[in-house]
């Protein structure tokens, strides 16, 4: 009896391993016809100075909607696309696509533009970035890289030696999702960062919690001590947003001063102000 429905427990698990490695060869191949076939699109997200309201820059963030499967999330499809190999195809086409976009704005802030660390490792990355900026006319100061840790010792120093080429064009680079496990301090010793952007995820509390509210006021100082700039990703209300601009922070992105969407959703405001959504200075909040 017990043999049996371990026997059947190994079928049972060889059926549903299959179906798992099907799925995701399913997936891949339906990526690879997305990106061959134009399947994949930009929207961009406005960072905002948390005083003025001045737009700083647009974060372009790549969306894939698959005719079967809808909309499917990067968070799914671009740790899918690293194992494939095809994360340097698709990083360069939302590199160009970003470029292209900004120059047709005539941007005057950066595109800010999500790098997969193992792209930037790659040998000629640098070479690729400068082509790409040379196609569009830009200068290396209308591109903002954002990098996430997720590298092995060898390759963060191969990736920091591409930026520093890169930051040496002007390009700017910033560290993603800092305060998460993918983000370290260590980091922050090893690359020539401009911008540190803090996760989302220590600051869903932080217009309660006075400890969020103390994490967050020390890395804003550990950011400012070292001439970076912090932004703060994921902001969604009013009160957080005050509290962090309280606390120093001068720069936001997040639901509360715009979702990201597709260019053209943008671009009839680029010569006014953007719809944002600033609350007022809370009363006797210092000046900086
Ligand atoms: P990320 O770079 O940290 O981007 C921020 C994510 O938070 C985006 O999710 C954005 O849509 C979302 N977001 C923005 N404001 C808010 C908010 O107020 N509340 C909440 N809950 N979420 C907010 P998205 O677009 O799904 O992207 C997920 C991740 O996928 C990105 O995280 C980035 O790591 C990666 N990614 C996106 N586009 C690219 C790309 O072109 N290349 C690479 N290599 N990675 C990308
Ligand atoms: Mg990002
Ligand atoms: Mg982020
Ligand atoms: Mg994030």
């Amino acid at each position: 009896q017990a043999k049996r429905e371990g026997k059947n427990g190994v079928q049972f698990f060889q059926k549903s391993l299959d179906a798992a490695v099907h799925g995701q060869l399913h997936l891949e191949a339906r990526l690879r016809a997305a990106l061959d076939a134009g399947g994949l699109h930009l929207h961009y997200q406005p960072q905002v100075d948390t005083t003025t309201g001045a737009l700083l820059g647009f974060e372009a963030l790549v969306r894939w909607t698959d005719t079967q499967l809808g909309l499917v999330s990067p968070a799914r499809f671009i740790p899918l696309a690293e194992e494939a190999g095809l994360i340097g195809d698709l990083g360069e086409w939302v590199l160009n696509e970003a470029c292209r976009q900004a120059a047709e704005w005539g941007l005057r802030v950066p595109v800010a533009v999500n790098v997969s660390a193992l792209e930037v490792a790659q040998e000629d990355f640098t070479q690729r970035v400068h082509a790409t900026l040379r196609r569009h006319g830009l200068d290396g100061g209308q591109l903002k890289l954002e990098v996430t840790e997720r590298l092995s010792v060898q390759d963060l120093q191969r990736a920091a030696r591409q930026l520093a080429q890169l930051h040496g064009l002007g390009v700017q680079l910033s560290l993603d999702d800092f305060g998460t496990g993918q983000s370290s301090v260590s980091t922050l010793l090893q690359l020539p960062l401009n911008e540190l952007k803090l996760d989302r995820s220590l600051i869903t509390g932080v217009a309660e919690s006075p400890i969020e509210q103390r994490v967050v006021s020390a890395l804003i100082s550990l950011g400012r001590s070292l001439n970076l700039t912090v932004i703060v990703e994921g902001v969604e209300t009013p009160e957080q947003l005050r509290v962090l601009r309280d606390l120093g922070c001068g720069a936001v992105q997040g639901y509360l001063t715009g979702r990201p969407g597709p260019a053209s959703m943008w671009t009839p405001h680029l010569n006014g102000p953007l719809p944002l959504n600033l609350p007022e200075r809370s009363a006797g909040a210092g000046d900086g």
